[in-house]
């Protein structure tokens, strides 16, 4: 398994042993069905309760019976997962760092109880509805809205792309409450059986297909005002936000792998001219090239975990480390693509799916352009948003 400049040796007992977990679940859990359930527009559902009890749901959390893992270790975690496929880092992801995160930040102790041993398990799915069909990036100007009614709240609005709406029992749903004269962004606890709450599926993706992705439609749908987080403005949805870009850095950095080792054993069975191919310069530059640029992607979220676990991490710097990380891994499994010839457009192989996953990966948790402008405000303290 590739790792150039030998990452392994500075690695705690337990990132290791949290590392090969994560790499012998994907072994044998994942990888023999991943292409089916790709070319089916399926999860493995089966999956979701196994992943809890192997503790991949909000690992780097405290309390409530939750591992509390170091970053470094989460991050291998996300990097293995997304070795498999997108999908299954993204169920992590969304359980972990979209709605355990919030509710163990932001949450009521009565909220912590009442949701984060179940979502750790996996006995109860979360999803996080934050995208509207007519706000994407610029989120802020979301349309969804909250007016109180009793001790309640009343939500109308719609939510789309939400990965894991369709099979989740709660939402954290963002909202402008128009109940208050400053028209604050809180966070609501929905579980998605009550009155007035719909989450269809998507189906028509082309990427992203081994992952369930939906709608959260609210009509006039009624939540006790115990539901609400402790968190007003758009700190809230992005503090979460921070949280999964990180782990989509590691993540990435997985899928690249997958397809750098892919296309190395590839290229020295495949045989053409009568040698094998990666003993072709052409060949050889390509797989060079994936090799270092994955190198450096491991090295950027090794820098991230150190900095995360001194609390020194800053969105900006995650954000550095998504837009690279998911770029590299976008281009890289397209040259393992290439490296694999006609096979590489199977779902035999990982890399167009890999591939077709990244399409996904580098548009969802801020766009690639979204994160060059948060860059590009961070150097030079001028903001290109609007
Ligand atoms: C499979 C999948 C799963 C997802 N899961 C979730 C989820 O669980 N929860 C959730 O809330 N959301 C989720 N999303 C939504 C995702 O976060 C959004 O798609 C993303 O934020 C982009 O929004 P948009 O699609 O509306 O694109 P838009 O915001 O309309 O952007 C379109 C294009 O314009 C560019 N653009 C936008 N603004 C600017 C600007 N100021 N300057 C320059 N260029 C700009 C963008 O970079 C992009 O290229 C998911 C998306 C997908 C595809």
């Amino acid at each position: 398994m590739l790792d150039y400049v030998d990452l392994e040796a500075d690695l705690g007992e337990e990132e290791r042993l949290i590392r090969d977990t994560a790499r012998r679940f994907v072994d044998e859990q994942v990888r023999p069905d991943i292409g089916d359930h790709f070319l089916d527009g399926t999860f493995p559902t089966d999956l979701i309760p196994e992943m809890g009890e192997l503790g991949f749901y909000g690992s780097n959390l405290d309390g409530y019976g939750l591992p509390n893992v170091s970053e470094r270790a989460y991050g291998l975690l996300m990097q293995e997962l997304e070795a498999g496929d997108s999908g299954v880092r993204s169920m992590a992801s969304v359980q972990g760092a979209l709605v355990m995160y919030p509710i163990h930040r932001f949450g009521t102790e009565g909220q912590k109880e009442r949701w984060l041993p179940e979502l750790a398990t996996g006995a109860a799915v979360g999803c996080f509805g934050l995208t509207e069909p007519e706000h994407g990036s610029d989120p802020s100007s979301m349309a969804t809205r909250a007016t109180r009614d009793g001790d309640g709240y009343r939500l109308t609005g719609s939510k789309t792309w939400i990965t894991n709406a369709p099979i989740a029992d709660v939402a954290v749903v963002w909202a402008r409450d128009r109940s208050d004269p400053d028209d604050p962004v809180r966070g609501f606890l929905v579980e998605t059986e009550r009155d007035g709450v719909r989450t269809p599926k998507i189906d028509e993706k082309l990427s992203l297909r081994a992952s369930i992705t939906g709608e959260i439609s609210l009509s006039d749908a009624w939540v006790p005002a115990e539901n609400v987080l402790d968190v007003t403005g758009m700190k809230g949805p992005l503090s979460c936000l921070t949280q999964a870009r990180y782990g989509i850095a590691w993540g990435a950095v997985g899928a690249a792998r997958d397809c750098f080792e892919t296309a190395r054993e590839y290229a020295t069975e495949r045989e053409q001219f009568g040698k094998p191919i990666g003993g072709f310069q052409l060949q050889q530059e390509k797989l060079a090239e994936l090799a270092t640029r994955v190198t450096t992607g491991q090295l950027l979220a090794h820098r991230l975990a150190d900095l995360k676990e001194r609390g020194e991490l800053r969105p900006q710097q995650v954000s550095m480390a998504k837009r690279n990380n998911v770029r590299m891994a976008r281009e890289g499994s397209r040259v393992a693509r290439e490296i694999l010839g006609g096979n590489g457009i199977t779902a035999d192989y990982p890399p167009m799916r890999h591939l077709a996953n990244m399409e996904t990966v580098y548009t969802y948790e801020g766009t690639h352009d979204i994160h060059s402008l948060i860059l590009g405000e961070d150097l030079t303290g001028l903001s290109a948003f609007e």
